[in-house]
């Protein structure tokens, strides 16, 4: 198992004003000072700033007044599978990588363990000093992710999907001393500032705050209060049964489906159920499909006639249980009877967003082909355009180790669920 390290972020309260530490993937907290329950809204990746500490300030050799500049680093955390012509691996990456056009001497390159140690906080329009302006995202962390599978010795041929990330930009402060550069979190010079290196002064520089808007956790529609786990992306109201997620401003009511239980100790599980269109590939039926498997069976002939619909997790689980549930679920086609019912029992929280199942439909169709070496050209040129996708629960039993769909013949061990929340 990787050693997957999750970032403390320092909020506020929007009832109380007590301060609250939350780990970065938090969106549904109770304040325990208040106990009131908060749902936090997203408004594109979260910026966020190391502040100097108390300890650091008050060092010796730490000027009262620095003037500090924020350097902005990218940070991307998420599963990264790729495909080649020997099959499908993945690996878990955690990486950050400076966000300028070019490095500086002595400006750290990512940064590092000993930020995982650091509290992070919000940027308000409060937070005094110059905040360099960050440069292209894609570009920067295309190349830290090149490096990072140079290291492991990967080959370019075929393609890599991301599947549960967490995009972020993260300021690190700095301030010069007597021509020098220096960390202004341990107060540490890292680099000369000659004249022939006039450092950062002619860098762009900005204003990145935006606020953290949070939204009362109680459902919009009649009040009760809405349940949901810390990293819950869509929240449940018990009362009115429906469900709500975090959009931009407010909550949002959205549609679902619901399989009946087999017990009243069964488990709800939520799958995103996504219709698209693929160019690239013949896959429009349930035919095409078995015909890109290369299922050992014969292809009855209502399957040319059968709409497809790609299956994936709507939670975040370890990898080969992950690709196993979607290649399964795609392969099975489950069509049991469905309503918009929420049953009295255990809903397991989703925690993947549909953008993300969607960027995973090209994994699991890589998962599925037969023989890869051949198909995989049609793969890496494909493309996957949803049309419509559907949040759909469908009922396990809950048995000691696992849940466990019979008639799929799909297990989740729990254990594995229960990890998951940090990937
Ligand atoms: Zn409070
Ligand atoms: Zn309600």
């Amino acid at each position: 198992m990787v050693n997957v390290i999750s970032f403390k972020v320092e909020h506020q309260c929007p009832q109380c004003g007590a301060p609250i530490v939350l780990d970065e993937e938090t969106r549904f907290f109770a304040c325990e000072f208040c106990r009131v329950k908060s749902c936090i809204c997203a408004q594109g990746f979260p910026r966020y700033m190391f502040a100097r500490s108390s300890e650091a300030m008050s060092h010796p050799d730490a000027p009262e007044d620095a003037h500090l500049v924020f350097v902005p680093y990218w940070r991307f955390k998420g599963l990264c599978y790729t495909c080649t012509p020997a099959g499908m691996s993945h690996r878990f990456l955690d990486i950050s990588a400076l966000a300028l056009e070019r490095s500086f001497p002595g400006l750290p390159v990512s940064l590092g363990v000993r930020a995982q140690a650091l509290p992070l906080k919000q940027i308000t329009p409060k937070t005094s000093g110059r905040f360099l302006r960050p440069a292209d995202m894609t570009r920067v962390l295309d190349q830290a992710q090149q490096r990072s599978f140079r290291m492991a010795g990967q080959t370019d041929t075929g393609f890599t999907e991301h599947i549960g990330e967490t995009l972020s930009l993260i300021y690190a402060p700095f301030y010069r001393r007597s021509g020098r550069l220096v960390d202004a979190i341990v107060n540490r010079a890292v680099g000369p500032l000659a004249e022939s290196n006039p450092g950062l002064n002619h860098l762009p520089d900005c204003r990145p705050e935006k606020q953290t808007r949070f939204v009362p956790g109680i459902c919009p529609a009649c009040g009760w209060d809405l349940e949901g786990a810390s990293d819950s992306l869509i929240l449940m109201c018990r009362n009115c049964r429906t469900l709500w997620k975090p959009g931009k401003q407010e909550l949002a009511r959205i549609d679902f489906r619901c399989a009946r239980p087999g017990s009243k100790t069964d488990v709800m599980v939520p799958f995103w159920r996504i219709q698209a269109r693929i160019s690239g590939l013949p896959l429009s039926s349930m035919a095409d499909l078995a015909r890109l498997a290369n299922l050992p069976r014969a292809i009855l002939p209502e399957w040319e006639q059968q709409d497809l619909f790609f299956w994936a997790p709507a939670f975040k689980v370890r990898p080969r249980i992950f690709l196993g549930l979607a290649s399964r679920l795609t392969l099975r086609q489950p069509d049991p009877d469905l309503d918009r019912q929420i049953h009295e029992l255990t809903h397991v929280p989703v925690t993947l967003p549909i953008h993300e199942a969607v960027q995973s439909i090209r994994i699991t169709l890589a998962g599925l082909a037969k023989p890869i070496t051949e198909r995989l050209p049609g793969l890496t040129d494909l493309k996957i355009t949803p049309v419509r996708a559907t949040l759909v629960y469908l009922a396990f039993e809950d048995q000691v180790h696992d849940y466990v769909h019979t008639g799929l013949k799909a297990g989740i061990n729990k254990n594995a669920l229960a990890l998951a929340s940090n990937l």
